[in-house]
């Protein structure tokens, strides 16, 4: 044995060892070793024990290590880390972190995320949806909601006071439906498929409000009184955070509560003056009661001894004397209920607190934890809904509408659009059911539900611009016919609310992983801030040597997975799907290392590198919407039909994690490691690809097709056909037009004319002429021509109809009137 290699040996065993994940011991034990070996061959010295023992004994006795290395770097650790405020502390507390975790953390076990059950509805949730959800979308005309009347009917809306709809996540027990998250997400879908405004006015009172905050923070009291009252919608809540000087950074709103003496029916009870000026607020024109989020202050310290005791939520009945409601926004020619409110020196009493007096102070913390919850359900299961609804209607369009004599959906260039609208729904049902699911098992994710809105609502974005190009005019010409263009319209509200996207990528779903998701950054952090010096020290040299053995870790990790492809990593199954676990095993400890080297070398510098942050997030984010993919696979049974879907959609993720990383290295702040690192994580160059024409070919044909894929693709849509429902109807028509193509060839053939494909009744004529059909298959020509055109028209109207509604006498009080009054304020000034 040379002395060549020995070394060779030694780097290879720490190698396999860091790549394994070894504890210290073990490498000091191989490492001992293998000098053992060097020693009996005569290939290593004294000198080389010498070095090693001059390593290994500090780092293995507990004592030496820590008083001579812990505890400097403790103290280092302690200038340089930037002071977090209260509210970043809180968000970073809020919720749980799940399977994202795994995956941030470089070595992800698959065994364990496809363990993880399959979320199912119970009879009575099935029933729900079988039931009063059908009755509710047979009653709603969504033309007549958004168009004519600017707001749901009083019918829809006691039939949905009355069947439970905005009681979905209250208890049993006051009344309420107490459904599983995942049922809610299915309810959700299936409403968006026929209606936006509907799913919005559902989803707002059974996500973040008062419903949401009483069942977990309320005192017995409120509790008792609300929820039976919200359950049964004798009382429509909303809540009201946003502000007209405080949108994203909504820790900084400047509506305030002064606690005070004052009198209360009749008494001198302690309470607070409340004022007030939101906006942008959903359901609040309608709403009976306001949830409330504002800053209280005890100038007079009738509380405590604190001043300023930070952001408090309360409810305040909206009839309150002084409260402001009724005005309206108007959001996107989606009309839901959406206003302003405002309140000026409103007295009210401490009760008024949700959770009472020992909640004051903690709103903010309420809110980001109910956020975590909330956020992975409404709006992800809308646009869900709301893809998977373009994925059905476009393909069912693509292929009924013809022109240059062929459907359009035959068309490469319209097959590249349908490829893209296709895999995004199978990957947003993937995603958006896993991420429930994680709720339904008790978790709050407050990652992944950062994850979910901002991935469902901009593919939901993406996937509705592509159904509207494919489309073409019939997307654009608005009318009751047209089942796209309020989709279409209303797309930015998603993207804005709940945390506006660009925030939300840039900001939360990095930030706040990164601290969730490590397994050692938030335990050094708490260990830094312990009181007890003996006992920070411990907990700081558990947390950093950890975090050392880690790193090492990962960059073995990252060298041999990139070196190799990660094709000897380990894939759960042996078919079509392996590479992509075996990708995700590379991409993941790629991940972690460059997570680890992005907060050495950026430290408190990485908050304010939001692009950064936005590649990291995207790399996680992308992990995570692949690995629902093939946990959707898994879950439904490993169906081969699927396939092209599974692998149009892994291989965008992918492509796309790919490319945030080397947007990441080539942006690094230090550029002398982003050049380096990029040639570890990237030896042989970009080579992962987009989907290949073939597939996306594939993809387009399932959403032409009925078939039991593409029924899984639209599995939870409202789907009936009645009328009103043109998605129902264009479902049906797809059949028929299917039905009627062979019987079409038959009488062409037997005319022995190349006739086009419209005029099908004449058609149905010819071919009884020519005596080739019978009478039944005539109607189905017939019949077939009936829906085609019902599918390639669009609505016009008399010129009237479309005109503005003069007969309105009162200016909208928008920003001009608002400068005007404040020009008078000025001037009499
Ligand atoms: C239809 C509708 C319904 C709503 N319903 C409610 C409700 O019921 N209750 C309620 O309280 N609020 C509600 N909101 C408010 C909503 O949550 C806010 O609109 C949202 O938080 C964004 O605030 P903003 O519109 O003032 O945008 P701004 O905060 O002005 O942001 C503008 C842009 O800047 C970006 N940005 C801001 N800060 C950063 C940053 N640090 N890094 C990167 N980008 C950043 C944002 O992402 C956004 O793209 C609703 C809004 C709408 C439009």
């Amino acid at each position: 044995m040379n002395v060549v290699f020995l070394i060779l040996a030694i780097v290879v065993a720490i190698g396999a060892l860091a790549y394994y994940r070894a504890s210290l011991t073990m490498f000091t034990a191989a490492i001992a070793a293998l000098l053992v070996v060097g020693s009996l061959t005569d290939t290593s010295g004294i000198v080389a024990w010498l070095i090693f023992l001059a390593v290994a004994l500090p780092l293995n006795i507990a004592s030496v290590r820590q008083q001579y290395i812990t505890k400097p770097v403790l103290g280092l650790y302690r200038k340089i880390m930037p002071e977090m405020s209260t509210t970043e502390k809180e968000a970073i507390d809020a919720g749980t972190t799940w399977w994202e975790a795994d995956l941030f953390r470089g070595n992800p076990d698959w065994h364990k995320m496809h363990n993880f059950p399959k979320p199912r509805l119970s009879a009575e949730e099935q029933a729900f949806l079988d039931g009063p959800v059908e009755e509710l979308l047979a009653m709603v005309d969504d033309w007549h909601s958004t168009h004519e009347r600017a707001d749901l009917s009083p019918e829809v809306y006691d039939y949905l006071k009355s069947k439970g709809f905005f009681a979905m996540i209250i208890a049993k027990k006051y009344g309420g439906l107490e459904f599983s998250a995942y049922a809610q997400s299915c309810v959700l879908q299936k409403l968006t498929s026929k209606s936006m405004m509907l799913s919005s006015i559902v989803g707002v009172p059974n996500s973040l409000g008062p419903g949401e905050l009483l069942q977990h923070y309320g005192t017995d009291e409120q509790k008792n009184h609300y929820l039976p009252r919200l359950a049964k919608g004798l009382d429509v809540p909303c809540f009201a955070l946003t502000s007209p000087e405080a949108g994203s950074d909504a820790g900084a709103i400047p509506d305030f509560g002064i606690v005070c003496k004052g009198e209360w029916q009749g008494k001198e009870v302690l309470g607070m003056r409340l004022t007030w000026n939101k906006r942008y607020i959903t359901l609040a024109p309608i709403a009976t009661v306001l949830g409330l989020a504002f800053k209280l202050y005890d100038p007079e310290k009738l509380l405590g001894d604190k001043e300023e005791l930070g952001i408090t939520c309360a409810l305040i009945p909206a009839n309150t004397p002084g409260v402001k409601i009724g005005r309206r926004h108007f959001p996107l020619n989606v009309p839901f209920q959406n206003g302003p409110t405002q309140g000026d020196n409103i007295f009210v009493p401490l009760d008024y607190i949700i959770g009472g007096a020992p909640m004051v102070g903690q709103g903010w913390k309420m809110l980001v934890e109910c956020l975590s919850v909330g956020r992975a359900i409404t709006l992800p299961s809308n646009s869900t809904g709301g893809i998977k609804a373009a994925a059905m209607a476009t393909g069912a369009y693509a292929r009924i509408r013809r022109q240059f004599k062929l459907p359009i959906g035959k068309m490469e260039g319209v097959e590249e659009a349908m490829a893209r609208i296709g895999g995004y729904a199978y990957m947003a049902d993937a995603s958006t059911t896993m991420s429930v699911g994680a709720i339904d098992l008790g978790e709050k994710p407050s990652v992944i539900s950062a994850i979910t809105k901002y991935h469902m609502t901009e593919r939901m974005r993406t996937a509705i611009n592509d159904a509207m190009d494919v489309h073409g005019g019939k997307g654009i010409c608005m009318g009751p016919n047209n089942y796209l263009a309020r989709g279409y319209q209303g797309a930015p509200v998603a993207i804005t609310v709940e945390g506006a996207n660009i925030l939300t990528r840039n900001m939360i779903i990095y930030g706040q992983g990164a601290i969730r998701c490590h397994p050692y950054v938030l335990a050094e952090l708490q260990a830094a801030q312990l009181e007890d010096e003996g006992a920070a020290i411990t907990a700081f040299d558990k947390a950093v040597f950890g975090h050392i053995g880690f790193a090492i870790s990962n960059f073995f990790r990252t060298f041999w997975l990139s070196l190799t492809g990660g094709m000897f990593s380990h894939a759960p199954y042996n078919d079509a799907t392996a590479k992509y676990y075996k990708q995700m095993n590379r991409f993941s400890a790629a991940m972690a290392l460059m997570s680890d080297v992005a907060m050495a070398t950026l430290g408190g510098d990485l908050k304010r590198r939001e692009r950064i942050s936005a590649r990291l997030g995207d790399i996680l984010s992308m992990l995570y919407l692949t690995s629902a993919v093939l946990k959707r696979f898994n879950d439904e049974g490993r169906q081969v039909q699927d396939l092209p879907l599974v692998q149009w959609a892994c291989e965008d993720n992918l492509a796309k994690a790919q490319l945030a990383l080397d947007e990441l290295f080539d942006n690094f702040p230090n550029r002398a490691v982003g050049v380096v690192l990029k040639r570890v994580v990237f030896p042989w160059g970009r080579t992962l690809r987009k989907a290949s024409d073939k597939v996306e070919h594939q993809v387009a044909r399932i959403m032409q097709t009925p078939c039991e894929a593409r029924s899984r693709l639209g599995a939870h849509l409202y789907l009936t056909n009645e009328p009103g429902n043109q998605l129902g109807r264009v479902e049906q028509v797809l059949l028929d037009i299917l039905a009627a193509e062979p019987l079409f060839d038959k009488v062409a053939k037997a005319a022995n004319k190349r006739l086009p494909f419209y005029r099908l009744h004449e058609v149905a004529d010819l071919g009884l002429e020519l005596g080739v059909i019978s009478k039944d298959e005539a109607n189905k020509l017939r019949l077939a021509e009936e829906g085609r055109l019902f599918v390639i028209n669009v609505d016009d109207f008399e010129p009237e109809y479309l005109a503005a509604d003069n007969s309105l006498t009162q200016q909208p009080n928008g920003a001009d009137a608002l400068n005007e009054q404040q020009a008078k304020k000025t001037k009499a000034a």
